[in-house]
């Protein structure tokens, strides 16, 4: 029955061919055209615990439409082609593994995949680089982040990221997220990973919002909720 599911597949893909999640046209559910508008993000420095951190592009508009459509309106494909996108705009970190960062389980299980671990399977093919999605945790439910301070978020997800592995974690870890607020998730799952034995971490992001009013976390342009 493989082969008929197959054409169904390919019937239904004629029939209803992927629209680009911000502009509507077509070229796939983020078009080439849309992917060109994409502002890169500018280096900056790496949130303390990690060795670098890479953001793709800016948080406007198109990052959020696509990134909306990825998570919430669960098209997991959205996943392939923003994991394209970003692995043309960055080069490959040097890395033993990527590990995208954990999902609580309670979301994981309300939106049924992690947006985070489907980037880095792309990135992984990519890259060439081992994808490491089991052995960290998140502790605890950290909430909705959005709805806290800064200061609050911090403390919040402090500690909330354990290596349960049944080996040591990769020495040289790529940390993978979607999108970037403060950076205290990343920190927190770095200080778990390093806890464990792991010397390098870096970090990568899709996008990040460029101006982020001191003491909220991120722009009220492009608000986003973290997670
Ligand atoms: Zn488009």
């Amino acid at each position: 029955m493989l082969w008929f599911s197959d054409l169904l597949k390919r019937l239904l893909d004629l029939v209803f061919p992927d629209r680009c999640a911000a502009c509507g046209g077509a070229g796939g559910l983020l078009c080439p055209n849309c992917v060109a508008q994409l502002q890169p993000y500018p280096l900056e420095t790496p949130t303390p615990g990690l060795d670098s951190m890479h953001v793709g592009w800016i948080y406007d508009q198109t990052v959020r439409q696509a990134i909306h459509t990825l998570k919430y309106r669960r098209r997991r494909r959205m996943a392939e082609a923003l994991g394209d996108a970003l692995a043309t705009r960055l080069a490959a970190p040097p890395a033993d593994a990527l590990v995208p960062v954990p999902l609580h389980a309670g979301r994981l299980a309300e939106r049924g995949f992690n947006q985070a671990e489907e980037l880095a399977r792309r990135l992984s093919q990519r890259w060439g680089l081992p994808i490491c999605a089991t052995g960290l945790e998140r502790g605890r439910d950290t909430g909705h982040q959005a709805r806290l301070k800064r200061a609050e978020r911090q403390t919040n997800v402090a500690g909330a990221f354990v290596w349960c592995g049944p080996n040591a974690p990769p020495a040289r870890v790529v940390l993978v997220d979607d999108v970037l607020t403060t950076g205290a998730t990343l920190a927190a799952c770095a200080a778990g990973l390093r806890a464990a034995g792991t010397r390098e971490v870096r970090a990568v992001a899709l996008a990040r919002s460029l101006a982020r009013p001191p003491g909220t976390g991120y722009a009220k342009m492009g608000q986003h909720p973290p997670g």
